[in-house]
């Protein structure tokens, strides 16, 4: 394994940011090319622990000489973002700077082979902008590229491209992933679209589409942070790595049915509170309801008639995730439903989230 440490200058004078690569070099050189990210939304640390985990068990494989693909790791992608904290909160989604979320606005390059284009690091732009360059320029020239984040309170799921499904489900099976999330319009610039974004005009029946796989993946919630989650998440990249030949493992098996949920991001129904105040939540992540189930009462007049709000499920689904916390404003994305048709109320367009 090689370790070497990105700079990054800062946006003025005397400061610097900083991440280490790890990085492992294959035997063969048509075995796919694996890139691994986590945290950079820095408050993120399921992706963090998981590769802490997976590290001994590719540095095993590479004393046996069973790595055959190269193997790029950032277990820290966001430096800017790990130092972001007020109030003794971890703000890890937005930047302080320019207030744009870390994993949106990324470069989104049209073809193969224009990494070149993106601002270095002496270009005239804020660092910010530049480490997302310099992120989408390690991950370059990977078949497989996995964004590890969580979400605030979750189930484990994926979002993925859609032409490369159902190719991913060895990978949702292999991470036991309960729901995939398929989209196919702009997610406003995510690291995961930039990724993508030189071969959407591939067509779909392109052999590269069962060759790659990228994805943001959701690696439950912000507190699923644990020494068995870990463990199991790093045995679950493990599996992938070896089921796409990019690790040799005979004790590896072949990968099973995967049997989780897969819907389009337009079967997402974002549950909003229709009031401010406390979240009384009836269901949780993994939760199956029925059209018209009680989700949520937000109370915004404790102690008073009619001083709460009931909120109810508008179709038939499975509770996705919800909100960390218990406070919220009007209008506040409290809740993700995955339902079996479209939402009434219609995807904005763009990423779900702000
Ligand atoms: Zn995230």
């Amino acid at each position: 394994m090689e370790k070497t440490i990105e700079l990054v200058r800062g946006d003025t004078p005397g400061t610097e940011w900083r991440f280490p690569v790890l990085r492992f070099t294959g035997t063969q050189a048509d075995a796919p090319k694996t890139y691994i990210q986590a945290a950079l939304h820095a408050n993120e640390l399921p992706g963090v622990v998981a590769i802490n985990a997976l590290l001994p068990l590719l540095r095993k494989a590479e004393d046996e000489g069973r790595i055959l693909g190269d193997i790029t790791v950032v277990p820290h992608a966001n430096p800017i973002a790990a130092g972001q904290h007020l109030f003794l909160e971890h703000m890890g989604r937005f930047s302080f700077n320019s207030r744009t979320n870390f994993n949106r606005d990324f470069p989104l390059l049209d073809s193969v082979g224009e990494v070149s284009d993106l601002p270095d690091d002496d270009a005239p732009v804020s660092a910010e902008k530049r480490l997302k360059a310099r992120l989408l320029t390690l991950a370059h020239g990977a078949d497989l590229v996995l964004d590890l984040h969580c979400d605030d309170e979750s189930l484990s799921y994926l979002y993925v491209p859609a032409p490369f499904w159902p190719h991913m489900s060895d990978l949702a099976q292999a991470l036991g992933s309960k729901a995939v999330l398929i989209w196919d319009e702009s997610s406003d610039g995510a690291f995961e679209e930039a990724a993508f974004s030189p071969y959407r005009n591939l067509p779909a029946t392109h052999g590269d589409w069962k060759r790659r796989a990228i994805t943001t993946v959701e690696f439950r919630g912000r507190a699923d942070v644990s020494p068995a989650f870990a463990e199991a998440d790093a045995q679950g990249l493990y599996r992938f790595l070896a089921l796409r030949g990019v690790i040799a493992d005979e004790n590896v098996a072949p990968a099973e049915e995967w049997q989780g949920l897969a819907v389009p991001l337009a079967n997402v129904e974002m549950i909003r509170a229709p009031v401010g105040g406390a979240l009384l939540f009836h269901a949780g992540p993994g939760d199956h309801v029925a059209k018209g189930d009680l989700l949520v009462t937000v109370l915004f007049a404790p102690g008073e008639e009619d001083g709460a709000v009931e909120v109810r499920a508008p179709q038939a689904g499975l509770v996705l995730t919800r909100r960390a916390h218990r406070s919220t404003r009007i209008g506040e994305d409290v809740m993700k439903l995955l339902g079996d048709r479209p939402s009434d109320v219609g995807k904005k367009p763009g990423a779900l989230e702000s």
